[in-house]
């Protein structure tokens, strides 16, 4: 975009009020990058202590689906986006007959259920690991079938590999299914995984992309563990995990910042899933990117031009949780309160950064924080984040 086309077109400007449905991190990183470029934000969140809340603007304290809640945001605010994949789409559907929302309620109904990603995906063309959509008992297959050993996913609201279970068999399948109250499921082939990759991009109204580098990503206990940037793999797999996210945007007519996690098997991507807003494992774009996701997720609803998604250093993130609290303990006994991780000894890395996202109460499996090392060498880079790693007690494989 020209200088010029910028200042004809409709921008929403400085210090306009901006919605964001969800108070968790995501939403809090957003804040932080809508305040620094001079805006406010209103958060909407049920949880009084939610992260994004407590440095919001405003914090609008009820549910997703409150009416009045969502009539007074509308009142308020300019833009609308969201952190939280969960948040009913019927919401955006709302505030979307008064005031520009991205994404869409579309784009995120079809994220937001494991059957119609799948199936969107599938019918885009895009490569998915085999899968079979299982509403009923009887839609698991028997024994003979090649989907075993495979994997039970709930279809709505699963998040850090809760809702999955691993199944060898029919018998197996079907206590899971039972464990899962019968909800309906996806049932996908277990794959033997060389890398999972994935990439975050942005795209606005007039269909630009901006798209930041492949990361690589190894998970622990189904959660992002660590993520690095770029992805050591070859530069032919990162350019086709680039073109088929940016194909997946475009397929969606996608408007926002997305997330597309992939799998790597053998010479073969495949799409595991999308998240329609940014990514844990974008979370290395704060440090190392000239234009982080959060401020490209500002830009986009606010009709701003992107900024640039291009790296300036190596990067790796490492993901804190509430473990490392307990595993600090000494005793079931001690207090919460006394179990701090060391943060000192992160400081003590002069190219090692924190950031604590205000959760008060740390919980296993619950995201408490990040931490990314930049540097120009990519692996003294990653050797001092798994010292780092270590020295806050972050669980080792
Ligand atoms: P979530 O919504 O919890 O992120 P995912 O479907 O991405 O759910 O699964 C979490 C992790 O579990 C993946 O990142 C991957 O490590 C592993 N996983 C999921 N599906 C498969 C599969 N079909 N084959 C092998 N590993 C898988
Ligand atoms: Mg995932």
């Amino acid at each position: 975009m020209t200088q010029a086309q910028v200042e004809h077109k409709k921008i929403l400007t400085a210090p306009a009020m901006l919605g964001m449905l969800g108070g968790g991190q995501l939403g809090r990183f957003f804040v932080i990058a809508a305040h620094e470029m001079g805006y406010q934000v209103t958060v909407l969140d049920p949880d009084k202590n939610s992260p994004a809340g407590k440095i919001a603007d405003v914090h609008i304290c009820a549910n997703f689906d409150d009416v009045s809640a969502l009539e007074k945001m509308a009142a308020t605010c300019q833009a609308f986006t969201t952190e939280f994949e969960n948040v009913p789409a019927a919401s955006l559907e709302k505030l979307a007959h008064t005031s520009t929302v991205c994404p869409s309620a579309n784009s995120v109904a079809i994220a937001q259920n494991r059957v119609l990603e799948k199936n969107f995906i599938k019918d885009a063309g895009l490569p998915v690991a085999p899968f079979a959509v299982i509403n009923t008992m009887q839609d698991l297959p028997d024994d003979a079938s090649s989907l075993y050993p495979a994997i039970l996913k709930v279809a709505r609201f699963g998040y850090d590999g809760k809702g999955q279970a691993r199944v060898k068999n029919q018998a197996e399948a079907q206590k899971a299914f039972v464990e899962f109250r019968q909800e309906i499921c996806v049932l996908e082939k277990m794959l033997p995984l060389d890398l999972e990759v994935s990439v975050v991009l942005a795209r606005d109204a007039e269909g630009r992309i901006a798209a930041f580098p492949t990361a690589e990503n190894s998970h622990l206990n189904g959660i992002l563990d660590i993520s690095i940037a770029p992805a050591r793999t070859s530069e032919v797999l990162k350019a086709n995990a680039q073109a088929l996210a940016k194909k997946l945007a475009e397929k969606l007519d996608y408007v926002g910042v997305l997330g597309v996690e992939f799998f790597v098997v053998g010479k073969d991507l495949l799409v595991n899933e999308i998240a329609p807003r940014p990514h844990n494992s974008g979370h290395y774009t704060i440090d190392a990117c000239i234009t982080n996701q959060f401020e490209q997720q500002v830009r986009v609803m606010t009709g701003l031009p992107l900024g640039s998604p291009d790296l300036h250093s190596n990067a790796v993130m490492v993901n804190i949780l509430g473990d490392s609290w307990f595993s600090n303990a000494k005793s079931a006994r001690e207090k919460i309160d006394t179990l701090e991780p060391s943060w000192n000894m992160a400081f003590g890395h002069a190219n090692l950064k924190l950031h604590l996202y205000g959760k008060h109460e740390p919980r296993q499996g619950r995201k408490m924080g990040h931490f990314t090392v930049i540097g120009k060498d990519a692996d003294a880079a990653l050797n001092t984040a798994l010292i780092a790693r270590n020295q806050l007690n972050i669980a080792t494989y």
